[in-house]
C-alpha cells in the first residue's frame, strides 16, 4: 500500500489545545502552525531563504490574486507555484472567496457561483466551485480550499442563504477535484450565529474533507463572539483532521484560539504592520516611528533570537523606517514573523509536555508589562 500524500497525526492534547504533525508531498508541518501570507506568490520583503530562517514550515498563496496576475495557467506552464516562487516547502492556497467578497467589484452571487470585476482593471470574471478547483490544481499547492461565501457576520438572513450556497459549493468542489496529491479543506461559515456554525460544521464533516477551515471570523465581531463560534465548531470537527482558522494571527489570538482547538492560522498582520513601521512583541505592539526610539540602543525585543534583534538597535530600525528604506520593512518583517512562528512552536512544545495552561498564563502575565 502506498503512503497517502496527506496525513495528520494528532500527537498530544492539553485541554482543547492540540499538537500534531501534517505530512504533505512537500514536507511536514508541525502544528500549531502559523502560515505567513504570500499574496502575490511572495511573502512581502522575504526570500524563501529568509522564510526558512525565521522558521516557517508552510506559506499561503492567494488564488484570487494569482488567477488575475500572472494567471494560473502561466504558473502551471512554468512548473507550478512551488517552482515559480522558489519555495520547496508546503503551500496552502485559499479559494479566493474572501477576496472576491472583500476586494472585487460589482459582484453578483448566484447558486452556480459568483461573477465579479477585477479590482485591477475592471475585467469580468466568474468563480464557480469547479473553476476555483481547476485554478488551484494549476497552482499545485499541497492544501487547497473550497469556494465559500463570506457574508457579513451579523446578518442572519444573509448568512442562512450564504451558508446554503457555501455547502452546495463545497460538495461540488469535492466532486470536481482530480489531483490525488492535494488535500482539500471545507470552510465552516455561519457568522456569529451559534445555530448556523453548528449546522455548517455538521454538514461539512458529513461531506468529509481532509481538513476544515473556519472562515468569516476576525471581520469586526467581538473576541467573545469569535471564541464562542470556535467553542461550538471545534468539538464537532473530527479530532484526527486539522482545523485552520482563516485570517487570524495576533499573538493573543494564536494563544486563545489554540486553547479552543485550532491547529493552523494565517494573517497579514505581521507583514502589514512591519510595512507600517510597527513591531509585534510579547508585551504588545510598538511603533518604531515613535521619537522615543531615536537613540534607543536596545534590540526591538530584548531576548529575541531573530536576525534583526541579534544585529540591530531600535534606533537603527527607526532610522530605516522614518527614511522609508526597504531594509526597514525587511528587518521588521523578519522580527514579526519570527515572533509568531516562535509562539506557535512554544505552544506546540507546551502541549507535548502537558503544560499549555501554564504557558497561556505566563503569556498573559507578559502582556501586562509595559512595552
Ligand atoms: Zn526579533
Amino acid at each position: 500500500m502506498t503512503k497517502p500524500a496527506f496525513e495528520f497525526n494528532l500527537l498530544a492534547t492539553d485541554g482543547q489545545a492540540r499538537a500534531g504533525l501534517i505530512h504533505t508531498p512537500h514536507g511536514e508541518i508541525p502544528t500549531p502552525a502559523f502560515m505567513p501570507v504570500g499574496t502575490q506568490a511572495t511573502v512581502k520583503a522575504m526570500t524563501p531563504r529568509d522564510l526558512h530562517d525565521v522558521g516557517a514550515s508552510i506559506v499561503l498563496g492567494n488564488t484570487y490574486h494569482l488567477y488575475l496576475r500572472p494567471g494560473d495557467e502561466l504558473i502551471a506552464e512554468l512548473g507550478g507555484l512551488h517552482k515559480f516562487m522558489g519555495w520547496d516547502g508546503p503551500i496552502l492556497t485559499d479559494s479566493g472567496g474572501y477576496q472576491v467578497f472583500s476586494l472585487a467589484q460589482r459582484r453578483k452571487v448566484g447558486s452556480d457561483g459568483v461573477t465579479f470585476r477585477s479590482h485591477i482593471d475592471g475585467s469580468e470574471h466568474c468563480f464557480t466551485p469547479e473553476k476555483v478547483i481547476a485554478i488551484q490544481e494549476n497552482l499545485g499547492a499541497d492544501i487547497i480550499v473550497c469556494l465559500d461565501e463570506c457574508a457579513p457576520a451579523d446578518d442572519y438572513d444573509y448568512n442562512v442563504q450564504a451558508l446554503n450556497r457555501t455547502h452546495t459549493w463545497a460538495q461540488r468542489c469535492k466532486a470536481a477535484k482530480t489531483r490525488a496529491n492535494q488535500a482539500l479543506f471545507g470552510v465552516v461559515q455561519g457568522g456569529v450565529f451559534p445555530d448556523l456554525r453548528e449546522q455548517s460544521a455538521r454538514f461539512l464533516t458529513g461531506v468529509g474533507f481532509d481538513g476544515y477551515a473556519i472562515g468569516g471570523l476576525s471581520v469586526g465581531e467581538t473576541k467573545e463572539q469569535m471564541h464562542a463560534a470556535l467553542e461550538i465548531v471545534t468539538p464537532i470537527l473530527p479530532t484526527d483532521q486539522p482545523r485552520y482558522l482563516m485570517g487570524v494571527g495576533t499573538p493573543e489570538d494564536l494563544v486563545e484560539c489554540v486553547a479552543r482547538g485550532v491547529d493552523m492560522f494565517d494573517c497579514v498582520l505581521p507583514t502589514r504592520t512591519a510595512r507600517n513601521g510597527s513591531a509585534l512583541t510579547r508585551t504588545g505592539r510598538i511603533n518604531l516611528r515613535n521619537a522615543r526610539f531615536a537613540d534607543d540602543a536596545q534590540p526591538i525585543e530584548p531576548g529575541c533570537t531573530c536576525y534583526t534583534c541579534t544585529h540591530f538597535s531600535r534606533a537603527y530600525v527607526r532610522h530605516l523606517t522614518t527614511t522609508n528604506e526597504i531594509l526597514g520593512h525587511h528587518l521588521l518583517t523578519v522580527h514579526n514573523l519570527h515572533l509568531l512562528l516562535t509562539i506557535a512552536r512554544e505552544m506546540r512544545e507546551a502541549v507535548l509536555e502537558g503544560r499549555f495552561q501554564t504557558y497561556r498564563q505566563a503569556f498573559w502575565q507578559m502582556r501586562e508589562q509595559p512595552a
